[in-house]
């Protein structure tokens, strides 16, 4: 028997049944006790259709608009009581966010999206980051303080990986020797993080999973939401930008208003590389692909004067996407077009391969510390339904959270670096696979091709400046 860790009373409306909703589905279902006659969906794809009728479960073929959101949503919770799980594209979180809390209805979503257009539809590319949709979301808790609960951002990155930033830090910590307490406040983690002599932190991910059939030309394939991945690889590439840091990148700029964490660079984010490392591969190449989760931990994790901060670590995804992703993006940006023709790799295709997810911790006095999970599709579908390695460590991220948000129903608008990441990842952890600690010696100045000179810092090994290949 499965076990249920809470209860919602009232209607729990799901919001996108794509890669990762359709994941959520059976799990929300497995741990969390409802009444299954008040969970509906909301998807406007007509062939979620017969996949939701077969399970009885209600189906509100629509998509959400700026103009409809308030009607349909507000319809759907009636009484102030609820749940709305939020796994769709092309919808403001924001606004669903707030309207949520204002109706009293708990709400989570895994990224800060916004509504249809916004990543394409302007040349302003200060405008288009995540560092600008995220401000919004810190400027709308900053204004509501408290209330009801909202978790931003919380799948696998941005989401769970803030939880293992946490647990990593505390193996560190106990393999350094110091036996520090868990820290009780963002303060305190800051402090725990600067201590130990932290740099920076990769998101490092490499994603092996692959089925027989070679990819077709003009098909772009991957392992989640295609459309998701082909948006946050067109806006620029982002980083939370560290203390450490001597060197500034060509072409990068600051943000002069808000948390001051993160910078961004003149160029899309899935074509710029960066010199990475992760258990299976060790040294790889990974994308500099903006995410949320860039832009927050290193936000967290500053003390003193956010506009020229005492202590910050550097904090940027390093994503090496399933091998059909990267020729998929290869011949997308040499074309100057998108496929038409989008696959998601389903569980049951799939002949191999793992999600290798983690954090790689740098700077230290152990060099660097990948704390992560390398869950295997062959495993995950032993685990759960409906879903690959990749989904299922985004959907049992969000079953987390779900679960900390009925146990911290007033606790306003949270990212996953404020909430409790023991409690978090006790849910969490039985569908992750192989979770493990290694240390690595390999640092960016290592396994480099020497024949041509770069402008690098031989100095100083984990300077950005390294870090990004040239
Ligand atoms: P998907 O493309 O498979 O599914 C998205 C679904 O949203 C589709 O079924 C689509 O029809 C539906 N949709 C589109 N417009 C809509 C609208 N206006 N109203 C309601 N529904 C609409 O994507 P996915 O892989 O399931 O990902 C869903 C979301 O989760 C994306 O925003 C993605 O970026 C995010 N995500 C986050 C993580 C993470 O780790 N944080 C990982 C994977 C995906």
């Amino acid at each position: 028997a499965h076990p249920i860790h809470g209860r919602i009373d009232g209607p729990i409306v799901m919001i996108g049944y794509g890669s990762i909703g359709k994941g959520s589905l059976p799990l929300i279902q497995r741990h969390i006790a409802h009444d299954p006659a008040l969970l509906s969906v909301i998807e406007p794809n007509p062939a979620a259709a017969p996949l939701l009728a077969a399970q009885g479960i209600t189906h509100h073929q629509i998509a959400l608009t700026p103009d409809n959101y308030r009607a349909v949503l507000g319809g759907l919770f009636p009484d102030g009581r609820g749940f709305c799980v939020n796994l769709s594209v092309d919808t403001s979180s924001l606004d669903l966010m707030k309207f949520c809390r204002a109706l009293g209805v708990l709400y989570i979503d895994t990224v800060v999206e916004p509504w249809a257009g916004f990543y394409f539809d302007t040349n302003d590319n200060a405008q288009r980051t995540n560092y600008a949709l995220r401000q919004q979301v810190r400027d709308e808790k900053a204004a509501n303080p408290g209330g009801t609960t909202a978790v931003s951002c919380c799948g696998a990155n941005p989401g769970m990986v803030s939880w293992f930033v946490k647990e990593g830090l505390m193996i560190l910590s106990r393999d350094l020797d110091r036996d520090d307490p868990v820290p009780a406040d963002r303060a305190g983690w800051a402090r725990l993080m600067q201590d130990l002599g932290v740099k920076g932190v990769h998101i490092a991910e490499r994603d092996t999973q692959a089925r027989a059939k070679p990819r077709p030309r003009d098909v772009f394939v991957n392992t989640w939401s295609v459309e998701g991945f082909i948006a946050e690889g067109f806006q620029p590439a982002e980083l939370g930008w560290g203390t450490h840091e001597t060197w500034f990148p060509d072409g990068a700029h600051r943000h002069a208003t808000g948390c001051q964490a993160g910078i961004w660079i003149a160029r899309p984010g899935a074509i710029t590389r960066v010199h990475s490392w992760c258990p299976t591969p060790g040294p790889q190449f990974g994308f500099l692909v903006t995410h949320n989760e860039a832009i927050s931990i290193s936000d967290y994790y500053t003390l003193g004067d956010p506009a020229a901060p005492d202590f910050r670590p550097t904090c940027h995804y390093a994503y090496h996407p399933c091998d059909d992703a990267v020729l998929s993006l290869h011949e997308m940006f040499g074309a100057g077009r998108q496929q038409l023709v989008h696959e998601i790799l389903d569980v049951d295709e799939i002949v191999t391969g793992i999600d290798e997810l983690g954090v790689l911790i740098y700077g230290h006095a152990k060099n660097a510390l990948w704390f992560g999970s390398r869950l295997s599709n062959a495993e995950a579908k032993m685990l759960a339904p409906d879903q690959n390695a990749t989904g299922l460590q985004v959907t049992s991220a969000v079953l987390a959270g779900m679960v900390w948000a009925l146990e911290n129903p007033q606790a306003g608008i949270v990212e996953t670096d404020e909430m409790d990441h023991a409690r978090c990842l006790q849910i969490q952890r039985p569908y992750l696979g192989p979770v493990e600690a290694h240390y690595t010696d390999w640092t960016p100045l290592q396994d480099r091709w020497e024949h041509f000179p770069e402008d690098i810092d031989d100095t100083d090994p984990w300077q950005f400046r390294n870090v990004l290949a040239s």
